[in-house]
């Protein structure tokens, strides 16, 4: 199976991309239409589709790029901060996991992320605690890709392996 994502094209070198850094299991680039400029989208060169599948091996790999990044993003651009995140699915506009990293300074203007924010009422923080614990997996072991296909809702081989 060959991955046609935007990520897996520039990792293949068969799309073009502002490359900031370019390892074995890791690649930075800008993103082309950028929050800010300088914003730097992190990704696992192998196609990973979301963080759910993340096997665990490259999740070093992938924050100590992300950390790099943000420390770059300071020392080249002068920015105070960084906004570091990840969309799953919603609002993940390509199918291949990747970091945002995008810079910021205060009174930067970024809207955005301003998200409504709610209430909880009496002991419902305590409810919503215990659910959430609850329903909390095992860790997984290393590359739980190849044992955890509940984790993608499919009984499919490793889409990971795309060639
Ligand atoms: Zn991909």
């Amino acid at each position: 199976m060959r991955v046609s994502d935007v990520i897996c094209q520039i990792v293949r070198g068969d799309l073009d991309a502002a490359v900031v850094a370019q390892e074995d299991e890791v690649i930075a680039f800008l993103d082309h239409r950028p929050v800010f400029k300088g914003h730097v989208l992190v990704a696992p060169t192998r196609h990973v589709e979301t963080l759910l599948t993340l096997p665990s091996n490259l999740m070093v790999p992938l924050l100590t790029m992300a950390q790099r990044v943000a420390l770059a993003i300071s020392a080249a651009l002068g920015a105070q901060g960084t906004f570091v995140a990840i969309n799953n699915v919603v609002s993940q506009s390509i199918p291949h996991l990747h970091i945002h990293v995008v810079p910021r300074t205060k009174g930067d203007g970024l809207r955005g992320f301003f998200w409504p924010r709610t209430r909880y009422s009496a002991g419902e923080i305590e409810k919503y605690a215990q659910m959430i614990s609850e329903a909390l997996p095992e860790p997984s072991p290393p590359d739980s890709s190849q044992l955890a296909p509940h984790l993608t809702g499919r009984g499919e081989p490793d889409p990971g392996r795309d060639s």
